[in-house]
C-alpha cells in the first residue's frame, strides 16, 4: 500500500516540509528503480548526466529530462514494432502486470496509450476518493456516468474508480445521444452527473425543446465536468447550475503522466483545488525560457507533471502542454495547498501580431457580453502554422430573437472588448442560433478550432 499524507490534509500545502521529504524520498525510489529496471530510461538520464543515486533534493529534479507527446508517440511507435504493443518502449514493469490499456485521442488525431497495472488502478482509486470527499459525496450516491467511455482514459477509469468508490454507478456513456441520456435520467435520478460541459449544456438545450423534459424536477444534485475549460467559466458554471434547478458544477481534471484525477474546484468556484501533491510531482514550466518557474500567486505557465506511483509507463517529467495560472492564497472551504486555472492548450494558441490568442479565452469574453449569444463559437485558423494574419475571423451564434440592431450592437461591443482585453483585431461572423455545427473530437471534447487545412 502506498503511503499518504491525506490524513492529515494540512500537510499537502505546497510549503509543507513534511510533504517536501515525502516527495523527494517517494521520488528517489522512483528514479532508482527507472534507472535500475528501464533500458529507456537509464538510456535517458545517462545522456543527461543525471544518477538518481546522487538525487537528494527537489531542486535537483530540474536537471532531470523532461518527456513530451513526441517522444512518447516515438516510444509508443517502436514498442508497437519492436514488442507487440503500444506501451511504449518507457514500458518499465512486466507486460503481464498490465490490467488495463486505456488511451486519449490525442489533439493530432494519433491515440496515446496509457497502461494501468493493479497497483495503479489503486493509486487512480484513492485520488478520486479524494474528488468525491472534496465535492461531499458518499458511497451509494447515484451517479450517472454520461462522458464518452470506451477506451477513453476519462470513460472507463472513471466508471472503475466510480464502482470501488461504492457509488451507485449509472454507467450509460454520452455515445447513446441526449435523448437516451434524458430518458434514463428520468427514470434512475442520478444524484451526480458526470459528463463534459458541452454535453450538459445540450442537454439542458433539448431537455428545454425537443425533449420535453423538465430538468429541474430530476434532482440532479451535483454535475461533474471535465475535459474542457468550461467547468471553471463562470457564465457556463451558472448556465449548467440553473440549468438542473440548482446543481452544483466541479470542475474536475488530470494530467498525462499522473493517475487522474488529481484536480477538482470546490462550492467556492475559484480554481481546481491539486488534491494529489503526495502522488503527483508538479512542476511548473515556462516554455519561451525553457527553465521550471517558482510557485507564486498568479504565475502563469505549464505544468510539468510525474506520477510519483505509477507502474506501467511511468512518464517522468511529462509537458502535458495545459497553460495554466497558480492561485496560493486560502481557500475559503479550507482545503490547503494551491489552486489552478487551466487558460488553454498550447497546441491550440494562436499568434495573431505577436499577441498570444486562446480560443478559450475568446469563447469566455464572448460569453460574458451579456445574453444575445448562445456561447458556441469557432476560431478560424487558416493554416497549420500558429501565426495568423489579422483580422483573425470569428463565428459566433446569436440566440433567437435578437434583431439586426441589436447585432450590430453585438458586433461592435464584441470587437472594442476585443481588442482592449485580447488585443487583436476580429472579424464576425454572426450566425443564428442552432446554425453554427460544432465538431466534438473522439473524447466528446468540443473543438473551438475551424481548421481550413
Ligand atoms: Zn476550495
Amino acid at each position: 500500500m502506498t503511503p499518504s499524507l491525506w490524513n492529515d490534509i494540512s500537510q499537502l500545502a505546497i510549503d509543507s516540509e513534511e510533504l517536501k521529504q515525502f516527495q523527494t524520498a517517494e521520488l528517489k525510489k522512483m528514479l532508482q528503480h527507472l534507472y535500475q529496471n528501464s533500458p529507456y530510461y537509464k538510456e535517458k538520464f545517462d545522456a543527461a548526466g543525471v544518477n538518481p543515486d546522487d538525487f537528494t533534493s527537489m531542486e535537483d529534479f530540474a536537471q532531470y529530462p523532461t518527456f513530451d507527446k513526441y517522444e512518447e508517440r516515438e516510444s509508443q511507435a517502436k514498442s508497437i514494432e519492436l514488442e507487440g504493443h503500444p506501451l511504449g518502449m518507457h514500458l518499465s514493469c512486466d507486460i503481464k502486470k498490465v490490467n488495463r490499456m486505456s488511451a486519449s485521442s490525442g489533439t493530432t488525431g494519433t491515440p496515446s496509450f496509457q497502461g494501468h497495472t493493479y497497483n495503479d488502478r489503486q493509486t487512480i482509486f484513492k485520488n478520486f476518493a479524494r474528488l468525491m470527499d472534496v465535492t461531499g459525496c458518499k458511497p451509494g450516491d447515484k451517479v450517472m456516468m454520461a462522458g464518452v467511455m470506451s477506451m477513453w482514459v476519462a470513460g472507463i477509469p472513471t466508471v472503475d474508480a466510480l464502482l470501488d468508490f461504492g457509488a451507485n454507478v449509472i454507467p450509460i456513456g454520452g455515445l447513446v445521444g441526449t435523448a437516451k441520456v434524458l430518458e434514463m435520467m428520468t427514470l434512475t435520478k442520478p444524484d451526480v452527473l458526470v459528463c463534459t460541459p458541452s454535453f450538459a449544456r445540450v442537454l439542458i438545450k433539448k431537455a428545454k425543446g425537443e425533449l420535453a423534459t423538465d430538468l429541474p424536477a430530476l434532482g440532479v444534485k451535483k454535475v461533474f465536468v471535465y475535459g474542457e475549460p468550461g467547468g471553471s467559466v463562470p457564465e457556463i458554471i451558472n448556465e449548467i447550475e440553473t440549468g438542473f434547478g440548482g446543481a452544483t458544477v466541479y470542475d474536475m481534471a488530470g494530467g498525462t503522466g499522473a493517475l487522474n484525477p488529481i484536480f477538482v474546484s470546490c462550492e467556492e468556484q475559484d480554481g481546481m483545488h491539486f488534491i494529489a501533491p503526495d502522488h503527483a510531482i508538479i512542476e511548473l514550466y515556462d516554455r519561451d525560457n525553457d527553465k521550471v518557474i517558482p510557485w507564486q500567486d498568479g504565475a502563469v505557465g505549464e505544468f510539468i507533471y510525474t506520477g510519483l506511483h505509477r507502474e506501467c509507463g511511468p512518464l517522468i517529467r511529462f509537458k502535458d502542454g495545459d497553460l495554466v495560472q497558480v492561485n496560493t492564497k486560502p481557500c475559503k472551504c479550507g482545503f490547503p495547498g494551491m489552486r489552478i486555472k487551466f487558460i488553454g492548450r498550447v497546441d491550440d494558441m494562436l499568434l495573431v501580431k505577436g499577441v498570444n490568442v486562446f480560443p478559450t479565452a475568446i469563447r469566455d469574453l464572448v460569453i460574458s457580453s451579456g445574453d444575445k449569444v448562445t456561447g458556441n463559437i469557432k476560431v478560424v485558423k487558416p493554416t497549420a502554422s500558429p501565426v495568423v494574419e489579422p483580422p483573425l475571423k470569428i463565428k459566433v451564434e446569436y440566440k433567437n430573437g435578437v434583431s439586426e440592431s441589436e447585432l450590430q450592437q453585438l458586433n461592435s461591443t464584441l470587437s472594442e472588448s476585443m481588442q482592449r482585453q485580447l488585443r487583436f483585431k476580429p472579424e464576425f461572423e454572426f450566425f443564428k442560433e442552432g446554425e453554427l455545427t460544432l465538431e466534438y473530437g473522439a473524447t466528446g471534447k468540443v473543438q473551438l478550432l475551424e481548421k481550413l487545412y
